[in-house]
């Protein structure tokens, strides 16, 4: 009989729940009608998660997804989508689970949520390789792997290369798989005991693989090795499950440690072993495990040269499969009953497995293929909405920088950077209404003329622009300062009398005289006029800039550099 190595391509390895915790640290959303909704459901989703029925739960998930993605809660649809995937994934819906994880990290990026990005792209893998995309499995891993590392995040440092493992043991890369768990391992020390049993567990899963084929290769001491270690991984793991009182992970383990003892030549205990998995898989409803099982114990017989009851038993187990729809499982079954039948040398019942298996693995090929093109077709329109996005947050920053603009342009002198005439017949009324009393004047620069005559435009507008800032300077902030219009301002004075008002103009004028313009220009010499006028209570304000503008006049004829008022 030719040696025999072991074609498990069936998946034991144990992938733990990483969003039950995370869900309810993720940060609450506003409380709003649309909100305390979003939540109700997500509870009532989760309930269902934790009954088992998550066929309710994904459903209940996804409206409350809908509802937060309309009501733009983006934490709550974040949550949903989350609840959703992880269901979605263990109702075996691959597909429908990595576009949810996809519209979760998308959410998740807009509220910059590192790492709930990082978990859910860990999450992601599992569907992904389970559709054959190894590869998109793990560049996802790898991005979350940069993020996890960035946020110094031992934890989700642990599940990436946890699952780094995972998806590479399935690739059939058993060396770098064990690599990564070992890595893994090593951090997991201080960690909740789920996180310590699925490292341990998935170790014992790669060495059922890796022993076989190190004894091929003649390696006897590295298959020895690898099975000592890995009997005392499974014999701690399978010692957590039962602490912790868990069936599933009971089960998951007892077959795997049973392929391990059948590996060390110890068919009882491995019969045993595969048997109490199977029974617990059987009361408890864990399909997948039931023909992991089935097909364990019949591969243990076949080591065992018992070609005939292997069979029966595969027989079995693939009957199981088929009802459960498990595909990958049927084909395994089918290539080692090939084998079984070969050995038996019942040649064409060999054939006939041999050729079902291919037809399976075809089909299994066009599907992955099939979702390949779908996923991506979803990638390119979750890119583009991320894209529009993009564009219309750019439009908007656009606008508002257009608008502000505008509205400076509307109501800024340029040269000075005071408000303009437009303001300022647009302010004065407001002041009115608001303060109790208020003083217009109305300043003319003296002899300006003279002063773009001789020392030209373009120190005429420095002066301009200095007596604007002398001005501006000079009052108080609840007070109004314009440029009229060439070199003629207004000032506004809130909530003075009379004598107050014509004090404060006073310092205006002596400021501009007494400004240092020699330090512009040798020679030169600027003053200002101003005319004042105080606006009766609930009074006209353009007659009393009439009669500023009269007294303004007044002032220039009484030889300027002086303020007329009451
Ligand atoms: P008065 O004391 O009677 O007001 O004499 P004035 O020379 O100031 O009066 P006039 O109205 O004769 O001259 C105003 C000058 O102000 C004419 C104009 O060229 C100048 N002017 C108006 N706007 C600007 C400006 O933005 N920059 C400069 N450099 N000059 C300006
Ligand atoms: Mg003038
Ligand atoms: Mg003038």
């Amino acid at each position: 009989m030719r040696p025999k190595t072991l074609r498990l391509g069936v998946r034991r390895a144990m992938v733990c729940d990483m969003s039950g915790t995370s869900l309810a640290e993720s940060p609450r959303s506003p409380v709003t009608a649309a909100a305390v909704q979003v939540t109700a459901l997500l509870d009532q989703a989760e309930e269902a998660r934790l009954r088992g029925d998550y066929r309710a739960g994904s459903s209940l998930a996804r409206q409350s997804a809908a509802l937060a993605a309309s009501a733009g809660d983006g934490a709550g649809e974040a949550r949903a989508l989350r609840s959703m995937a992880n269901q979605l994934l263990r109702l075996g819906e691959q597909e429908a689970a990595v576009t949810a994880c996809r519209e979760a990290v998308a959410v998740l990026e807009t509220l910059q949520d590192d790492p709930a990005i990082c978990e859910v792209l860990t999450a992601q893998a599992m569907p992904l390789t389970d559709l054959g995309m190894h590869e998109e499995a793990l560049e996802a891993l790898a991005r979350a792997y940069e993020i996890a590392q960035k946020l110094g995040d031992r934890t989700l440092l642990y599940w990436v290369h946890n699952r780094t493992g995972v998806v590479h043991g399935s690739m059939g890369d058993r060396d770098r798989s064990t690599a990564c768990l070992m890595k893994a391992l090593t951090i997991v020390e201080g960690m909740d005991d789920e996180a310590r049993f699925c490292i341990l567990n998935n170790l014992g899963d790669n060495a059922v693989y890796q022993i076989p084929l190190l004894r091929a290769d003649g390696n006897h001491a590295g298959a020895r090795e690898t099975l000592d270690n890995a009997l005392t991984y499974v014999d701690e793991a399978l010692q957590l499950a039962r602490d912790a009182r868990h069936p599933y992970r009971e089960s998951i383990c007892l077959d795997n440690y049973g392929m391990l003892r059948a590996l060390d030549g110890d068919f009882e205990s491995a019969d045993r072993m595969i048997e109490d998995s199977r029974a617990i898989a059987v009361i408890h409803g864990y399909r997948s495990l039931e023909s992991a099982a089935l097909q364990h114990q019949a591969h243990v017989r076949l080591m065992r040269g018992e070609c005939a009851k292997a069979i029966e038993g595969l027989l079995e187990a693939l009957v199981r499969a088929a009802d459960a729809g498990e595909t990958p499982m049927m084909m395994e079954i089918h290539r080692e009953l090939s084998d079984a039948y070969e050995q038996v040398a019942d040649f064409p019942a060999a054939l006939l497995h041999y050729k079902a298996f291919h037809a399976l693995e075809r089909t299994a090929h066009n599907h992955v293929a099939a979702a390949r093109a779908r996923m991506a077709v979803h990638r390119f329109e979750l890119d583009n909405a991320r894209l529009e996005a993009e564009l219309a947050q750019v439009r908007s920053a656009e606008l508002e920088v257009a608008t502000l603009a505008w509205q400076r342009q509307a109501t800024e002198d340029p040269l000075t950077g005071l408000p303009n005439r437009r303001y300022a017949e647009a302010r004065l009324p407001e002041m009115l209404v608001s303060g109790g009393s208020l003083s217009v004047a109305m300043a003319d620069v003296d002899l300006f003329k003279g002063v773009n005559d001789r020392f030209g435009h373009f120190v005429g507008d420095e002066v301009l622009r200095q007596i604007a800032a002398v001005l501006r300077d000079n009052v108080r902030d609840t007070d109004l300062v314009a440029r009229m219009g060439g070199e003629e301002f207004m000032v506004a004075l809130d909530g003075v009398d009379a004598g107050e008002a014509r004090a404060r103009c006073e310092i205006l004028r002596a400021q501009v005289a007494s400004y240092p313009w020699e330090g512009l220009q040798p020679g030169l010499r600027v003053t200002i006029s101003f005319g004042l006028a105080v606006v009766p209570a609930a009074g006209d304000l353009p007659a009393a800039m009439v009669l500023a503008d009269r007294r303004l006049y007044e002032a220039k004829r009484a030889g300027r550099n002086r303020v007329k008022g009451d």
